[in-house]
């Protein structure tokens, strides 16, 4: 009669599912922690941590539905912030939002039409912040869904009244400082936002534009002609042909630069109504040109350098210098405009190059920085009135007055103004090219330079730029290391930061500008803060609304309010003044950290604006760690966009797979690269989160009915193997540690990963099954198992806690001890002192820190090397038994008797621990043996190969291979046991069947039936 042991046996019980289902589990849980303040509560617990690490949130833009991109970002971040929590700082996470700017008035408009149709501004400024405002609420859900923790019910918006006078008090001080300037400039201008461009706005495309040559003839040709040594005959005609791409520009031209030590040549060009044309071009290109112009293999007539050609000499400094070693007849060289009634200089510039064109540069200051900077140079941009300068209006349209293209859009007028160089004769040469030209981000169109009165953060005016690249390299260090260089180069590079835009929905620059000279008022920096007191109370429409005069008395009459807006760069720029500074809760004490961490494009971006504006404030950066991540392509490395239908959008992640597969992919993605993510991929991610969860749930399944406060044997009561598994997981949490401070994630999920597949899976867990199920509940050996199983558990909760946030969570709740008086670590407490108080396990695993109880006692070089010779010969013997399986004459490894032959200096090694190796190597019967007496080799394989068992009809019952080790002579034998199983245990053992009370199992399962005295297990 066969007697039913299955009471008698504690197989694993939990209640943490093996179907993780995280789309269901995870919403119940978010609304378990959103009514628990979870996110307060981790901060009034953590609140008295001697150091704080700031993730200070990027604010996105509130418009629209969150996307792949955003769930990248926040979700970086969050594993960042609850890493530090980890790490025992404190770590508050203020998320925050940018309202204003174009993209929300654009919305606006559609709604309601422009400003001043059918709504004035105010109530324009009203309906964009209600606007704003539900945008935040749709993305503030979405951005919980991930599992991000942070103040979300007391977000920064840049919108709100406080942020907004901020923003002006901010300006205050940069303004005090003396950094702004008010300048007539060229700056990037879209005609479709109708404003000036920010750097970060804009984007290079290919576009096609006319490329013309057109001959800018001399007043005076002889006088040009005789700089060459040239004497012209009567009717010849001398003229300075210049090539460019925007012949819209023209009626703006003012001067012809050519390069000062360029060699100029006088040729004959093609003849221009039956009269002779001489022309001067650069050397350097006259094959080119000769092309270009149908005069091949023109002759040279006379060269001189650039510099003897100019009509003038720049005003000012450089002026006397510039004069020295100069014979120029000043006024001789004057060019005329090709259509226009304007006497043109020649002046020189160190911009021209002769690597195209013909070496002379028609220079219109209204429209490009290097010409107005050459043009001011020579006093040029004095001269013109600003109208002259820049004829174009904000829609792109020439201004009414402006003589033959007033009313054309320019685009249009470049036809136009070819013919009319076509019929007067002095348009040389015509062609399309195609070249790479600065867009607009949003309206994908070209964009200009156009020179309008504008309000600057200058560079140069008060060392701002030197300021800032000393920032860049002394105050920050940048993940990965190349940001450092990108932005120093960009910081470098770059002109002056034209703030001011004539926008509607902003944060106004609070500036009175005298009427006459366009100087901001003396007292300005007490006024603004003035202006910064009523916009707290009334928001940005207190300053419209302001009459001058309640500031300014009669002084009003001077001056007039400026309306421009401020660039919205500049308001999310100054989040370290306006957030950072005034939250009570991220007051930074010395040693406590912030930390920046966007898409690697803010680096031109906020982490650029927000440089500049702490520089300008503080004169130190606003951060002292800057990461960047990546941006998402799809599985061919594309990005994803909706014509190639490759998008993922996060929200349908998380309705199929959940938000924990969405992060585990985001941590083990290499972030510092294009992140690429497909369907595929997230099956991928979702094998790899399925072994991670089921090596939790076999620890789970193991620890019921363990009571830490009752069971947990100190490690160094622990057996051989659970020390050993111990120090598994101390090694891999140093990796783990390690891997969070400096931001290698990947590295994290790789390690944690094979921790639960190799040492654990295949080893550990596998090996502890038999002392778990078959010995007695109570057992010391048992409980050691649990143990060491409890302590890998809360390692475990806590390496994932900051990447698998759903699931950390749902281990903790289920580890046994929530509710006892836990001793947790008790004896890691005699080493070394805890971060936090001991106690009873909280609700969180974020209220607590890396779990300091994992003791390594196995980790000498001695000890690791009995491991590593141990692991080297269960892998030989697994290789054999593997052998026997495929030729059919074992089923599990259990039915086979393993002997090792070993020279004398293992079996001593090993001799402590022999009679229990069988559990280690999971066999039925293990001998340890000289290697000496070993048998022949005449009735074994000799060798394991799919070969020497290919006959099933011959299945052999032995088996022998070497073991591969080096220094060591050991050879592993199998042979299939002769003995009965026990069906309690599932062992082969001679002792079966010699107990008469129970003739069905071994001995030992006798022994450990409760009752029972019970077996006696040391090691393994
Ligand atoms: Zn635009
Ligand atoms: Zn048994």
């Amino acid at each position: 009669m066969t007697i039913d042991y299955k009471g008698t046996i504690n197989l694993p019980q939990t209640d943490f599912a093996m179907k993780a289902d995280l789309a269901k589990r995870e919403p119940a849980m978010l609304a378990q922690w959103e009514k628990a303040a979870r996110y307060a509560e981790i901060q009034k617990r953590t609140a008295q941590r001697p150091h704080m690490f700031v993730l200070h949130d990027g604010p996105p833009y509130a418009n629209g539905a969150i996307h792949l991109g955003h769930a990248v970002n926040k979700i970086l971040k969050d594993i960042v912030v609850k890493s530090k929590l980890m790490a025992g700082l404190r770590s508050p996470y203020v998320p925050g939002w940018d309202c204003h700017g174009l993209p929300i008035e654009v919305a606006v408009e559609k709604k309601v039409g422009k400003v001043g149709v059918k709504v004035d501004a105010a109530e324009f400024r009203k309906l964009c912040r209600e606007y704003a405002s539900k945008q935040i609420d749709l993305q503030r859900e979405d951005f919980k869904r991930l599992g991000v923790l942070g103040e979300w019910e007391n977000p920064y918006r840049t919108m709100d009244f406080k942020y907004e006078a901020d923003i002006i008090r901010a300006l205050a001080k940069i303004v005090a400082n003396g950094h702004v300037l008010r300048g007539f400039k060229p700056v990037h201008w879209c005609f479709d936002c109708g404003s000036a461009l920010a750097e970060a706005e804009i984007e290079y495309q290919d576009k096609t534009s006319p490329a013309i040559d057109v001959a800018y003839d001399a007043i005076d040709s002889v006088a040009l002609a005789a700089k060459f040594g040239v004497q012209p005959g009567a009717d010849d005609i001398v003229a300075v042909p210049i090539w460019t791409t925007t012949p819209w520009t023209l009626p703006a031209s003012i001067a012809v630069t050519l390069g000062a030590e360029l060699d100029y040549v006088l040729i004959e060009g093609p003849a221009r109504g039956g009269k002779r044309l001489l022309l001067v071009v650069a050397e350097a290109l006259l094959e080119k040109i000769g092309k270009r112009y149908n005069v091949e293999n023109a002759a040279v007539l006379g060269r001189v350098k650039g510099a003897a050609l100019a009509s003038l000499l720049p005003s000012g400094e450089g002026a006397r210098r510039a004069d020295e070693g100069t014979n120029t007849e000043r006024g001789s060289t004057l060019l005329q405009h090709p259509f226009y009634d304007r006497q043109i200089p020649i002046i020189l510039g160190e911009h021209v190059s002769a690597e195209e064109g013909t070496g002379a540069v028609h220079t219109a200051p209204g429209h490009g920085v290097e010409d107005f900077a050459v043009g001011q140079k020579y006093g040029l941009v004095d001269k013109y009135t600003p109208a002259e300068l820049n004829p174009l209006g904000p829609n792109g349209v020439y201004l009414p007055g402006t003589p033959i293209v007033g009313g054309q859009f320019i685009w249009k007028a470049n036809e136009a103004i070819i013919e009319l160089l076509r019929e007067r004769g002095v348009l040389l040469a015509s062609e399309k090219i195609t070249h790479s030209y600065p867009h607009c981000w949003r309206h994908r169109t070209p964009v200009v330079f156009r020179a309008t009165p504008q309000w600057f953060i200058g560079m140069e005016t008060a060392g701002l730029r030197a300021g800032a690249l000393k920032a860049i390299h002394d105050d920050v260090t940048w993940y990965p290391g190349w940001g450092e260089e990108r932005i120093a180069g960009m910081i470098e590079g770059r002109p002056d930061w034209c703030i001011s835009r004539q926008r509607t929905w902003g944060v106004p620059i609070t500036l009175f500008a005298h009427k006459l000279t366009s100087e901001p008022h003396p007292r300005s920096v007490e006024l603004m803060e003035q202006v910064a007191q009523r916009v707290e109370q009334g928001g940005a429409d207190a300053w419209y609304a302001l009459d001058p005069r309640e500031l300014l008395g009669d002084e009003a009459e001077d001056y007039t309010k400026v309306t421009d807006i401020l660039d919205v760069w500049f308001d999310s720029g100054v989040t370290h003044y306006c957030v950072l500074d005034q939250r009570p809760n991220l007051k930074r004490a010395p040693g406590d950290k912030v930390m920046y961490l966007e898409g690697s494009d803010q680096h031109r971006g906020w982490f650029h604006s927000s440089l500049l504006t702490s520089v300008a404030m503080h004169g130190h950066a606003p951060y002292d760690e800057v990461l960047t991540h990546g941006f998402t392509v799809d599985a061919q490395g594309r990005k994803m966009s909706k014509s190639l239908g490759n998008g993922i959008e996060p929200q349908d992640v998380m309705k199929t797979y959940g938000a924990d597969i969405l992060r585990l992919w985001i941590a083990s993605a290499d972030y510092r690269n294009e992140m690429a993510l497909s369907d595929e991929i997230l099956k991928r991610v979702s094998d790899a989160y399925r072994r991670i969860r089921n090596t939790a749930r076999f620890l789970l399944g193991n620890l019921s009915g363990f009571d830490p406060a009752q069971h947990l044997v100190p490690v160094k009561d622990s057996l051989l193997l659970d020390q050993w598994a111990v120090q598994q997981a101390y090694d891999t949490q140093q990796v783990v540690i390690g891997a969070y401070a400096r931001y290698d994630f990947p590295e994290i999920v790789q390690r944690v990963q094979n921790f639960c597949t190799n040492e654990m899976g295949s080893l550990y867990l596998d090996i502890t099954k038999d002392r778990l199920y078959t010995m007695q509940e109570n057992s010391p050996a048992r409980r050691s198992a649990q143990s060491a199983m409890y302590r890998i558990l809360e390692a475990l909760a806590r390496w994932l806690a900051p990447i698998l946030s759903f699931t950390a969570e749902e281990i903790w709740q289920l580890m046994p001890g929530m509710d006892a008086q836990m001793p947790r670590a008790q004896d890691a407490q005699e080493r070394r002192p805890r971060q936090t108080p001991t106690g009873p396990r909280g609700e969180s695993v974020l209220f607590e820190t890396w779990y300091e109880g994992l003791d390594a006692l196995q980790g000498s070089a001695e000890q690791r090397k009995f491991w590593s010779d141990l692991l080297a010969i269960r892998g030989g013997a697994a290789k054999l038994l593997e052998g026997l399986r495929n030729a059919g004459s074992i089923g599990a490894a259990l039915e086979a008797d393993v002997s090792i032959y070993a020279d004398p200096g293992l079996i001593a090694r090993f001799s402590d621990v022999a009679d229990e190796l069988r559990f280690f190597f999971i066999n039925s019967e293990l001998d340890l043996k000289p290697v000496a007496d070993r048998p022949q080799l005449g009735e074994l394989v000799p060798r394991i190969s799919p070969d020497a068992f290919g006959d099933n009809a011959h299945k052999p019952t032995k088996a022998a291979m070497p073991v591969n080790m080096a220094g060591h002579d050991v050879w592993v034998y199998a042979q299939v046991s002769a003995d009965n199983k026990c069906i309690r245990c599932w062992h082969y053992r001679p002792d079966v069947g010699t107990h008469a009370e129970h003739p069905e199992i071994c001995g030992r399962c006798v022994e450990n039936l409760p009752g029972g005295p019970g077996e006696d297990r040391r090691f393994f």
